[in-house]
């Protein structure tokens, strides 16, 4: 008995370090300890990174990101900004204006690894360190920084006095590691978009003017020292004349962002076994009314992701208002406050989702934009039509994806955020397509299957920085139905779906349905058949490279399993055994799941006397 527990805890450990080998990843533990000059908007401070080297490769060198040197006139992001045919219109051209004392910088005053001095070499937003000694499989390395940053005028999510007086957005603020994982570096010039980190611990004391209050990644350490902003709503506390140090710890985050004003009010909501949520907004005709109304849906939000998609995995969550629209960062986000009620909510359900998908998979939102847009956009829809008791149809998503398509400006949308032609391309790709990528795959594998693999994906994926074929195949296995041709198709290739009904013929007691696939890209069909006596009968044709078949999703409405349709065929004959005359409607696709580029082909309506019938409007 001993020796079969024996060979089975063996066996079991056998089974996890092989598991852990495959997929390793990094880790960076951070001690920071900065002070923020309010007059010289200077923040100088040391940095102490603890980093771990699981990978199976020897490191000579490691890059860290400098992204405040993206806001100088000449920089990449600069001449990104002024040269793609759609600028954003929050930077356009307004790097190549600012002057020396408002660009950003990050200047490292020193490094040392394990106490000894390396060379390192900055070019533009990336530092790359030449190691004094190599960093082994399994070995661990000390790297101590002492740094000076100039925080740039706010041009995008990061800097000092946003548009809504909002004195300080300290995002990517700090030199930050960049991630290493069995791709190799991803060290990317920050010209735009998104970001991916390292797992890891954050240790960060900031030193600050004592009228500023702070909001930011983790839990608060010294509330008890600090107190101001922390009272109760309206009591004064008398402010320290010396300056204060914010005492923040995170820990399994992959980034840490703060804020910083002197008029923030502190608030603070309970989810039921939830995190507690803070928020920190500028008091006014703007703010006020709907930030307090906040609260409430922020509560309902984080309750209905917790139950649909997964459990948010930390005790707190901050709201921020600050950045130049909605950013999501490690267990909080900065948003802009002044707006209505329902642009409020709508942007803070967006980045609230995100802790799930860009905080807590943290997919590598650089390389796959769509893995974290999409799926936030996707899950923030579906809980803001349970919370508003709206459609859940996503078809704002769709339309998105269809004017895309009508614009000809598509590409395939797996490709670097950065590399994309055209902004529009990029977010109609991320956002739109993305959750239209989600509902669709409803339509294939089935709503019961779609919602139990989405729970599952997150809680075998959760801290490990998934990969979509890692998404895919917790689909594979949830449903037992085969999916790689489905992501091959959507996510690399710009390949449109459309079905048609090409032609019905009909016998005395039967009718011969003929469809057509028109667009190069396969799907399963759903054909819901309407009789002239109002009964319905769903026919469901699945594709061959599925290996199985969806579930009825409806227990109500009958349904018959046809023979598969092989995707190299271009046409598919059904029978139905009725005459022609007792039926009044067929329709591909009625849930209108499925992205098919033109539905005027899906439909047709049969009048009694109609024997054979050719689609006019097909070409
Ligand atoms: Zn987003």
């Amino acid at each position: 008995m001993y020796r079969l527990i024996l060979l089975c805890i063996t066996l079991l450990s056998v089974t996890l370090i092989s598991a852990q080998d495959y997929r390793w990843q990094q880790r960076a533990e951070y001690t920071m300890d900065v002070r923020l000059d309010v007059k010289t908007h200077k923040v100088t401070g040391t940095q102490k990174l603890v980093y771990y080297n699981n990978s199976p490769d020897t490191l000579h060198k490691v890059y860290y990101h400098l992204y405040f040197n993206a806001f100088q006139p000449g920089s990449m992001m600069d001449v990104r900004s002024r040269t793609i045919a759609d600028p954003d219109g929050r930077v356009t051209d307004r790097i190549s204006k600012l002057k020396g004392d408002e660009i950003g910088y990050q200047r490292v005053q020193s490094l040392k690894q394990d106490g000894k001095d390396i060379h390192y070499h900055v070019e533009g937003t990336i530092l790359e360190v030449t190691l004094a000694k190599p960093i082994l499989p399994k070995a661990k390395t000390t790297f101590d920084m002492k740094f000076e940053s100039q925080v740039p005028v706010q041009i995008r999510r990061s800097g000092r006095n946003s548009r809504e007086g909002i004195a300080y957005s300290m995002t990517q603020w700090y030199p930050k590691l960049a991630e290493y994982d069995f791709q190799g570096w991803h060290a990317y010039q920050y010209v735009a978009r998104e970001f991916h980190g390292v797992w890891g611990d954050f240790d960060v004391k900031i030193t600050i003017d004592p009228t500023f209050v702070i909001g930011g990644t983790g839990k608060l350490q010294n509330p008890d020292k600090i107190r101001h902003g922390y009272e109760k709503a309206g009591t004064k506390v008398s402010r320290p004349s010396g300056e204060l140090t914010w005492h923040f710890l995170a820990k399994n985050v992959t980034d840490f962002a703060w804020a910083a004003d002197p008029d923030y009010v502190h608030e603070i909501a309970l989810v039921p076994d939830g995190p507690e949520v803070h928020f920190f907004y500028q008091p006014g005709e703007k703010t006020t009314e709907n930030w307090t109304k906040l609260k409430e849906y922020t509560v309902k939000h984080f309750q209905f992701m917790n139950k649909t998609f997964g459990k948010y995995p930390y005790d707190i969550y901050s709201v921020i208002q600050g950045g130049d629209g909605g950013m999501e960062y490690a267990m909080c986000t900065l948003i802009t406050g002044e707006r209505s009620l329902s642009s409020l909510v709508g942007v803070m359900a967006h980045e609230v989702s995100h802790s799930w998908y860009q905080g807590v998979l943290a997919s590598n939102e650089s390389l796959y934009a769509w893995f974290d847009e999409g799926f936030t956009d996707f899950s923030a829809d579906e809980s803001m039509a349970s919370i508003l008791n709206e459609p859940n149809d996503h078809s704002g998503s769709y339309n998105g994806y269809f004017a895309l398509v009508r614009s000809g400006l598509q590409e395939p949308m797996n490709q670097h955020s950065d590399h994309f032609t055209t902004n529009r391309a990029y977010g109609t790709s991320a956002y739109s397509m993305g959750a239209v990528f989600l509902h669709q795959l409803k339509y294939i594998i089935g709503e019961a299957n779609f919602y139990k693999g989405m729970l599952r994906y997150y809680n075998t994926w959760k801290f490990r920085h998934p990969e979509p074929i890692d998404f895919i195949r917790v689909m594979e296995k949830t449903s037992g139905m085969q999916l790689k041709w489905y992501l091959s198709y959507w996510v690399n290739t710009t390949k449109r779906i459309d079905y048609g009904i090409k032609n019905v013929l009909s016998d005395t007691d039967a009718t011969f349905v003929t469809l057509e696939r028109v667009g190069e890209f396969p799907m399963p069909i759903d054909l819901l058949v309407t009789y002239a006596d109002g009964t319905t009968e769903l026919f469901y044709i699945p594709m061959n490279e599925m290996l199985g078949n969806k579930p009825a999703e409806s227990t109500t409405q009958s349904r018959v399993e046809l023979e598969t349709w092989p995707w190299v065929n271009p046409t598919y004959t059904l029978k139905i055994n009725k005459p022609v005359k007792s039926i009044s409607k067929l329709e591909i696709d009625p849930s209108m799941r499925m992205a098919d580029i033109n539905r005027k082909n899906n439909l047709m309506e049969l009048s009694a006397e109609m024997k054979a019938y050719e689609d006019p409007t097909r070409k």
